[in-house]
């Protein structure tokens, strides 16, 4: 149910056709759950706040550190050596106190993917690398939730929509884990844009409007100004959704 306050709240986005009240309603029941509060990860959280989204849960293990804040825009100079997720979720609540805020300051490993995804309807990415992002690629296609996958370096960015059992998976795209840098150069204003366009994507999703990148990758150039796709091809052996799954796990025992 929407309050009044909701109605007056949303209301310039509850009025876009195709949305409406019931759009709304269905943000406000939704359980969103944001991994890695950085660049993206702040980004994500703080629209994911202004839309309405009635449960966010951030999970780091990360803290907050002064070569951060070039560009995570919750975390502010007197956070310095707080835990990422708790600086966050005291400015998200700031925002808004309708949204219910859930910190979790782990780091996402194999042994906790499944217990820490369980029960979401979507799933960001908002890593710095490939490996963690396998993990909970995973994890996604083993629990069928959605994830928006997104990534950034230096004016480089890349965003696609992960449907588990509808379009192909991380592990389809890339047979391996790409092998990320140490220290990936960015300016504050990449992940700002792919991060808003992750919550565009997550809107559309939840809301059931629109078209999203499910099945293509969105690739952006800020040095070129250039948005380029590609159309993802599902790979019937991987090893993660296709027919390579059942040996990955035989191998496992
Ligand atoms: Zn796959």
């Amino acid at each position: 149910m929407l309050s009044d306050d909701d109605r007056i709240r949303y209301g310039r986005q509850i009025i876009y056709p195709g949305f409406g009240e019931i759009g709304q309603k269905r943000l406000k029941a939704s359980h969103v759950l944001v991994i890695g509060e950085g660049g993206l990860g702040c980004a994500v959280s703080m629209y994911l706040t202004y839309a309405g989204i009635g449960h966010i849960t951030i999970v780091d293990d990360d803290s907050v550190e002064l070569s951060n804040l070039n560009r995570q825009m919750l975390h502010w100079e007197g956070d310095i050596g707080k835990k990422k997720p708790v600086s966050a979720a005291h400015k998200l609540r700031k925002i808004n106190s309708g949204i219910r805020i859930t910190s979790v300051c782990k780091k996402v490993t194999e042994d906790n993917v499944d217990e820490i995804i369980k029960g979401v309807d979507v799933v960001i990415d908002g890593l710095d690398n490939f490996k963690t992002r396998f993990v909970l690629n995973a994890a996604c296609v083993r629990q069928k939730i959605p994830f928006i996958h997104a990534g950034v370096n230096g004016l480089l960015g890349q965003i696609a929509t992960i449907v588990p059992g509808k379009t192909p998976c991380l592990a389809c795209i890339y047979s391996t884990p790409p092998v990320s840098e140490e220290t990936i150069p960015v300016f504050g204003v990449t992940p700002a844009l792919v991060a808003s366009l992750q919550v565009m994507e997550t809107i559309k999703l939840i809301a059931g409007f629109g078209e999203t990148l499910q099945g293509r990758m969105l690739y952006f150039n800020g040095e070129t100004m250039e948005f380029a796709y590609e159309e993802l091809v599902k790979n019937p052996k991987c090893s993660v959704c296709g027919a390579g799954r059942r040996k990955a796990k035989e191998h496992r025992k």
